[in-house]
């Protein structure tokens, strides 16, 4: 998926469930800060940084691999955002991955239930605010990576599948300073044809 701006700007994610329906993983409360005025203002922060750059009219996906500072943090964590919140379904189509991703989970890394055990740690080990990640390289190969503040791994030349937010903000109005318990929460409202259709982009 790439996100390009209209007339220059970009625009807030528009979810694709209601606001209160990942409770109890993710609070209404949480939905209001998280996706209303932290990526709101992500959004905003970017679209005030981007006007006379060279990166202005680049796809979020450009910007993000390409400027730097401010625009590229800004950027970064708008792209993340919105591949965080579309990940999630109060009724996911599929709770666990089949057909090629899979396949490709199983091959790097034994099984489903040994790769979400490592995600969800390294989720928890990541020191400080960032994100963990599932990511394939161009030909398929699975591997997580653990970025700080708002690293993606299109800057690896990786490509995201799949992203826990663990900056305190994500988590701390639900589960104060319980990160792993989130996680393992969170774990349970993917839907995997979302993480699917994106491995699918990849191995095209
Ligand atoms: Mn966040």
């Amino acid at each position: 998926m790439i996100t390009n701006p209209t007339n220059g700007k970009f625009e807030l994610l528009a979810l694709p469930y209601a606001e209160d329906a990942l409770a109890p993983v993710i609070s209404v409360e949480t939905i209001r800060f998280h996706h209303g005025k932290h990526l709101q203002a992500y959004v905003n922060n970017l679209n005030a940084a981007l006007p006379g750059t060279p990166f202005e009219n680049l796809s979020l996906e450009e910007v993000v691999v390409k400027s730097e500072g401010g625009v590229r943090n800004n950027a970064g964590q708008t792209l993340n955002h919105n591949l965080y919140f579309l990940q999630f379904s109060p009724k996911p189509a599929k709770t666990t991955p089949t057909g090629p991703l899979a396949a490709a989970i199983d091959r790097d890394f034994g099984s489903f239930e040994a790769f979400m055990t490592e995600f969800v740690q390294k989720g928890v080990s990541l020191f400080g605010s960032g994100w963990v990640w599932l990511a394939a390289d161009d030909q398929g190969k699975l591997q997580i990576t653990q970025e700080p503040n708002a690293g993606n791994p299109l800057q690896h030349g990786l490509h995201p599948l799949l992203t826990f937010d663990v900056w305190e903000h994500a988590y701390y109005l639900d589960y104060q300073n319980r990160r792993a318990d989130q996680l393992k929460d969170l774990s349970k409202i993917l839907d995997w044809t979302v993480i699917e259709n994106r491995y699918q982009e990849v191995l095209k």
